[in-house]
């Protein structure tokens, strides 16, 4: 361990978690939650929470880091790490590995590019991504049983499961979704029943859980692969840089430049509210409030982080 790192890491991680809770309070009313469908427009729109957690299993919170939210886009790194797992290089022949650029849910780059997905993290990419699960473990149900067993195994949290509320709130309302499935069935990118393959998405979409359980489910992408607490190894170490990596360059859609620049991690959002964001060989965090901003990232969320980023001075540059 470097001097540097080893004084940094005697810093006082409650203390900065508290001054940051103090901080964000004048932006907790800012930004809108995700409307787009009635399970998730409920929610109370001034809650926060942070968790992080060190590689002995240390964690430290603030705020309603024990209450359940829908990880929403967050699931597409579990799913991404599941299928690069499983396919390794040739999934890319499906998925590209490029910034899109655009909103993550835009139809119109998909016709351009004869509907491969420019990345695993916006919404077409993903649902490719569940598909090649699908087509993997040859039914959605085992997809879906062998996509939570996989977050349950990081999490080492056996309770952790969907809302099938949302779930279903999210394919009554899911017509956007729906058409990128169909353009992409029909330049041959989809292998399965688009309505299937559309609903296990919208199903990992919908698992809940705390910011204590998503800081210590990222702890393995923290660490090349290997979970530091149980000593488990799920990916390997080029594919833990592979997913790193794209969670630093598409994590946080069009805003994933913005969100590198001024935060400096490896990190993904999702429309739920919350942010995970991996420190590599130090530790996992993860953080939530519902209001959003114009690209769809948590408001308070992403300025969280970024002031962890500089009270700390963690961060990959
Ligand atoms: N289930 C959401 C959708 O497909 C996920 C979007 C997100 O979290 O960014 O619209």
């Amino acid at each position: 361990m470097t001097p540097i790192l080893h004084v940094r890491l005697k810093m006082d991680f409650q203390q900065i978690l508290l001054e940051i809770q103090e901080e964000i309070k004048p932006f907790l009313k800012e930004g809108k939650v995700a409307d787009y469908i009635p399970a998730l427009s409920r929610v109370n729109p001034d809650q926060f929470a942070m968790s992080i957690t060190l590689f002995d299993g240390t964690s430290y919170h603030i705020g309603c880091s024990e209450d359940k939210f829908s990880i929403q886009s967050i699931s597409k790194v579990f799913t991404f790490t599941k299928a690069v797992n499983i396919y390794s290089k040739a999934l890319y022949t499906r998925v590209g590995k490029e910034p899109s650029g655009n909103p993550f849910n835009s139809l119109v780059q998909l016709e351009y590019e004869h509907g491969k997905p420019r990345n695993p993290f916006i919404n077409a990419g993903a649902i490719v991504i569940t598909d090649t699960l699908i087509s993997h473990y040859k039914n959605s149900k085992d997809a879906f049983d062998y996509i939570l067993d996989f977050i349950r195994a990081i999490s080492d949290d056996q309770t952790i499961t969907y809302d099938q509320e949302v779930c279903d709130s999210e394919y009554e309302h899911g017509f956007r979704n729906l058409a990128l499935a169909n353009l992409m069935k029909s330049f041959n990118n989809i292998e399965n029943d688009v309505h299937d393959v559309v609903k296990t998405y919208f199903k990992h979409c919908s698992i809940a859980m705390s910011t204590k359980e998503l800081s210590r489910a990222m702890l393995f992408l923290a660490n090349h692969g290997v979970d530091p607490i149980s000593n488990h190894e799920f990916i390997t170490v080029n594919q833990a840089k592979r997913v790193n990596a794209l969670m630093l360059t598409c994590g946080h859609y069009d805003a994933s430049g913005e969100f590198a620049f001024h935060v400096g991690l490896p990190a993904k959002s999702g429309v739920g509210g919350g942010i995970v964001a991996v420190v590599p060989k130090v530790m996992s965090i993860a953080v939530f409030s519902p209001r959003l901003n114009s690209w769809g990232n948590s408001l308070v969320g992403t300025k969280a982080l970024e002031m962890f980023a500089l009270k700390t001075g963690l961060s990959i540059f």
